[in-house]
């Protein structure tokens, strides 16, 4: 796969996206022209926010059907439209068929395969594992266009036992969630979490390496390709490796020598 454009599009309730400078880091990662863009759903129309609001997931133990959404519903991802910070309670989407949504808003002259859109957004997509039978949080959807969900990164991967544990046992006793979340603080990201600009690398990564090379995730803990289950792992990958390992900086390496032939 060769790709020429990299296009990313803003979701401007996150700002510690930090757009221009991730702009930055996949220019000179991938040497490849990168364009920033406004959020991708401003001035979309209703047929969009009905088609939208028909992903929800209200049943995270079953499979997608098609949400036939409600007039209230659609309003909602009208406002949300215009601003995306509108947001009270965390809702699932079915990240995929959102995906879908997304797809269909970009023109057919740059949804050509040289062309690769990343949009971010704030709403939480998820994916349903067979596995378990359940919907599962995910950060990133792997896809032209690729979605990468801020709330799924701090959703998704679970933060520590010992903090769910304290919390329960805590809750019970009526004592002080918010101390208890102060003791973990640091430990897992949280919303407005200054570190999620570098984080978000990673999965940029991620959605690159899958387009380019079929290949998402890396087994090791030390490559930002891992697929972190924990915000520990997540943390650890990102943070305190914060880089490819031998195997994928190699794969890029050599894709970014090809660009120059
Ligand atoms: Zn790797």
């Amino acid at each position: 796969m060769k790709i020429s454009k990299i296009f990313l599009y803003d979701e401007p309730s996150v700002p510690e996206i930090n757009i221009s400078e991730l702009a930055d880091f996949l220019k000179s990662t991938f040497k490849i022209d990168v364009e920033v863009r406004k959020n991708i759903l401003r001035n979309s129309d209703e047929v969009t926010a009905q088609k939208i609001a028909s992903c929800r997931i209200f049943n995270p133990r079953k499979p997608f059907e098609i949400h036939e959404p409600t007039l209230e519903e659609i309003k909602f991802e009208q406002e949300n439209f215009e601003d995306t910070s509108r947001t009270e309670n965390i809702i699932m989407y079915d990240g995929f068929e959102f995906q879908k949504v997304i797809l269909e808003l970009i023109s057919d002259n740059e949804l050509t395969s040289e062309n690769f859109h990343i949009v971010f957004t704030n709403k939480l997509t998820c994916s349903y594992d067979f596995n378990d039978y359940r919907y599962h949080g995910r950060a990133v959807i792997c896809s032209n266009p690729s979605i990468i969900s801020t709330t799924g990164i701090i959703e998704a991967p679970a933060k520590p036992r010992d903090y769910y544990m304290e919390l329960i046992s805590n809750i019970r006793q009526g004592l002080n969630v918010k101390s208890i979340k102060k003791k973990y603080s640091g430990k897992y990201l949280e919303y407005n979490d200054s570190r999620l600009s570098k984080i978000i690398q990673g999965y940029l990564l991620q959605a690159l390496f899958y387009y380019l090379f079929e290949e998402a995730f890396c087994e090791l803990r030390e490559c930002v390709l891992f697929n972190a289950h924990w915000q520990s792992d997540l943390m650890y990958s990102q943070l305190e490796s914060g880089k490819l390992c031998d195997n994928h900086q190699k794969i890029l390496d050599d894709f970014v020598k090809n660009l120059n032939l």
